[in-house]
């Protein structure tokens, strides 16, 4: 018997494991709570953090998070995402907090070098929200008692506290390896999807590294929320060979264009 039950184990693929965890993180905190929270502290991120003035390139961002977004819907139905883009060219990083919003740093888009590149930072992120991360790790380190205080808005005292734990050079916040995984299978599949060529994620991910390793001092903080590490670089390596996707678009060209403005 526990010899047949064996390859059944094996079997269950990654979905349902993701089903389960979704599930779990949605019997802790209700999908109301998490978008009265995540505007709560979207309001403190926008206070603490500069929002881009640059409308051209925010508008720019949202276009090109439109279809990615309508792809994750498949996954977690209902998320309504708001991308911001902050400006500060010495961040090389992005974060998703609960509820949809996306936040990321224009010193992550100057390291870009194509839409393909920014898609799969974005899809990444999107990955994070349709896997309830945010949340699950927030109602993990603060209690589901304080999250449901604050979406309610009692304790408004703390909003700050977490807001500057998640953004900015004293952003503190790291997810696990399991919730970068999923957040790189989901981000894989929808910039796929997409059209893009999957390999953006892998050639950012790869100078990231790379930049890590040379550390230029004119980079605070770079991705640090999600360390693209070496083992990272393979999986997707093996997801794009798997998927056996070849070409797609880059969007080099439009990139440039659009962001123009970033690196003058
Ligand atoms: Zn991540």
């Amino acid at each position: 018997m526990r010899l047949a039950a064996f390859p059944l184990i094996l079997a269950l693929s990654l979905s349902d494991c993701t089903a389960v965890r979704q599930q779990l993180g949605l019997a802790l905190i209700s999908e109301e709570t998490e978008l009265d929270l995540g505007r709560k502290l979207a309001a403190q991120v926008e206070k603490q953090e500069k929002p881009l003035a640059d409308q051209r390139v925010q508008a720019y961002v949202r276009q090109v998070v439109a279809p990615i977004a309508q792809q994750s819907l498949q996954d977690r139905p209902g998320v309504e995402y708001k991308v911001t883009v902050i400006d500060d060219p010495k961040q090389v990083n992005a974060f998703a907090i609960p509820g949809g919003f996306i936040y990321v740093y224009s010193g992550l888009i100057k390291a870009a070098q194509n839409e393909a590149e920014l898609a799969g930072v974005l899809a990444h992120e999107l990955g994070h929200v349709v896997g309830r991360h945010s949340a699950n790790q927030m109602a993990a380190q603060y209690g589901i008692e304080l999250l449901t205080q604050l979406a309610l808005g009692e304790e408004a005292g703390q909003l700050g506290e977490m807001a500057a734990s998640l953004a900015g050079a004293g952003a503190l916040a790291r997810f696990s390896r399991d919730d970068e995984r999923e957040a790189d299978e989901y981000g894989f599949n929808y910039l796929a999807a997409c059209g893009y060529d999957p390999r953006g994620l892998l050639t950012f991910f790869t100078k990231l590294d790379q930049l890590e390793k040379s550390r230029p001092s004119d980079l605070e903080h770079l991705f640090a929320s999600h360390p693209p590490t070496p083992e990272r670089i393979e999986r997707i390596e093996k997801m794009i060979t798997k998927a056996g996707v070849s070409g797609g678009k880059l969007e080099k060209d439009k990139f440039l264009r659009e962001t123009a403005s970033l690196r003058k």
